[in-house]
């Protein structure tokens, strides 16, 4: 099925799509409609079944990674839950910003102004310039690296070049045998649209691998019900792979000239014309590989505009199908 249409009346007619996946959903939200759940020792993870958040609860007092406004003042109950239990105390004194954007940060300001927020220098700068009174910017910030020590544990953040978003880094959690990499890999499901909304293309593609690179046995990913696992990423990382082979070879099969030949001196409808088939010719056997597999693999406009994405970055970055006048 491709998009909903409306009947007069304005009744939408939806599109049905595959059941999802048992293995792609997660656990069971409690009456508040969150779960909070134990990654390894003292670093819990959060969800509300589609957005992820995590903290780790010292002695010294609760460091929050990112904030989501979905999950909102439940994070605060989930601390609490969590300080009661293990007799620790719910003090939020650090936040950590994933990213700068809203989706993940929105509940930031729920914490006070006595949190230290840190973050990528760059995050710092995309707050001050959005200017959200829910996302108050990092005031500690960093460029490559950074080490976070509270109450006797560790955390690593590092910056390895844009990805998703300008800002995006990794928080590696080497004593919890965790990482947290937000919006790159979905856990059982496929990217949503444009490579999950990503702005650097190669920087996206690669990060998978570069999550690979670290030791860890959970996946912190910001997005849907469950952790992630190696796994996961390693179906992530083909789901990619396999975009790029069939964009190659959309780009070998398709012949521009009937497009341009057509719409002459209307250049973009020849454009729109070759590109869309390319794009179509390409996104059709991963669609059909992975319905099933992945969740969501049968909404089209996710795999076609992922797609999409990937090819202008073959010719773009890549220089692939680029031809030198004679
Ligand atoms: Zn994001």
């Amino acid at each position: 099925m491709t998009s909903s249409s409306s009947v007069p009346g304005g009744v939408p007619v939806l599109p049905d799509y595959e059941p999802v996946p048992a293995a792609a959903l997660g656990p069971a939200l409690n009456e508040h409609g969150y779960h909070v759940g134990r990654v390894e020792r003292n670093l819990f993870w959060v969800t509300d079944g589609t957005y992820q958040s995590a903290f780790l609860a010292t002695s010294d007092g609760v460091v929050l990674f990112d904030a989501p406004p979905t999950i909102g003042h439940n994070l605060r109950r989930a601390v609490d839950e969590v300080a009661a239990a293990e007799g620790t105390t719910n003090t939020v004194t650090h936040l950590v910003y994933s990213h700068h954007h809203a989706d993940h940060a929105g509940a930031a300001n729920l914490f006070g102004d006595e949190v230290v927020r840190i973050g990528h220098a760059e995050t710092r700068r995309l707050l001050l310039r959005d200017d959200d009174p829910t996302r108050p910017a990092p005031e500690v910030t960093f460029q490559d690296r950074y080490t976070l020590e509270v109450g006797g544990e560790r955390v690593e953040l590092a910056w390895h070049g844009p990805n998703h978003s300008p800002d995006n880094i990794f928080i590696h959690f080497p004593d919890h045998d965790a990482l947290m990499v937000i919006d790159i890999v979905n856990a059982g499901w496929v990217p949503i649209y444009n490579l999950n909304l990503s702005e650097d293309v190669p920087g996206y593609i690669g990060a998978g691998e570069r999550a690979e690179s670290y030791a860890w046995k959970y996946l912190i990913s910001g997005h849907l019900g469950r952790l992630a696992t190696r796994e996961d990423v390693a179906v992530h990382r083909r789901y990619l792979d396999d975009i790029v082979e069939s964009c190659y070879a959309a780009l070998a099969s398709v012949d521009p000239t009937p497009y341009f030949g057509k719409y002459r001196e209307n250049a973009w409808a020849g454009v729109r014309g070759y590109l869309g088939e390319v794009t179509e010719r390409a996104a059709a056997p991963v669609i059909e590989k992975y319905t099933g597999v992945l969740a969501a693999a049968d909404i089209e406009a996710f795999t076609s505009s992922t797609t999409f994405m990937i090819l202008q970055s073959l010719r773009l970055d890549r220089g692939i199908g680029s031809q030198v006048h004679l």
